[in-house]
């Protein structure tokens, strides 16, 4: 199977399952990912909003916008990595995403970063952190990159968050900077890994 099939079966596990009936049922669209199946670089977000609900794509208002603008101030583009979010139906009335909610989406986020199996994984916002790093704040790790349980991540702020707030915005677009020379750090570690390992 390719890894995009496999993709697929997990988009289709979901539906299957029955997660969140009640989001489902809401929902005018399942929002499951969107980028390179390759992607050296995944993005997670919190839940999808009005735009991504209508249009079964992650990050496609204001707060995509934005990101799109950050990716572009590093030389890559949507279609260079992957982007997706913990709860992959909108949560009504955009408020935030319950814990049983993020905890019932979970294994199928696993699944997808198994699949994808990037360099990198780019949280965007504290409930993304949260989902994988609990007991860090995100006003206190943001742009510093974590390793954790053989993944490398990168706390971010929210872009949504950031949009209106010209501090944080600027902070944001400063972390965000800090992408390339991390992914070249993460290469140049595991190249050494691979030789000492023979
Ligand atoms: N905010 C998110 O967290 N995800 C989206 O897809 C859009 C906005």
């Amino acid at each position: 199977m390719t890894k995009q099939q496999q993709l697929d079966k997990i988009r289709q596990s979901i539906i299957d399952d029955k997660i969140c009936p009640e989001l489902a049922l809401a929902a005018t669209n399942l929002v499951f990912g969107d980028g390179s199946v390759d992607a050296e670089i995944v993005f997670i977000g919190e839940a999808p909003g009005k735009n991504e609900d209508e249009q079964g794509l992650p990050f496609v208002g204001a707060a995509g916008k934005f990101l799109n603008e950050m990716l572009e101030m590093i030389g890559l583009t949507r279609e260079d990595v992957y982007i997706t979010n913990i709860v992959k139906y909108r949560p009504p009335g955009n408020r935030d995403p319950f814990p049983d909610e993020k905890a019932a989406f979970l294994p199928y986020l696993s699944a997808q970063l198994s699949i994808i199996k990037p360099l990198l994984i780019v949280t965007l916002g504290r409930h993304s952190l949260n989902c994988f790093l609990p007991t860090l704040q995100i006003g206190n790790c943001h742009g510093q990159p974590k390793k954790y349980k053989g993944e490398v991540y990168l706390p971010l702020f929210h872009p949504a968050a950031a949009l209106y707030n010209g501090g944080l915005r600027q902070t944001l677009i400063d972390d965000f900077a800090k992408i390339p020379a991390t992914i070249k750090l993460i290469k140049q570690e595991n190249s050494i890994e691979s030789k000492t390992k023979g």
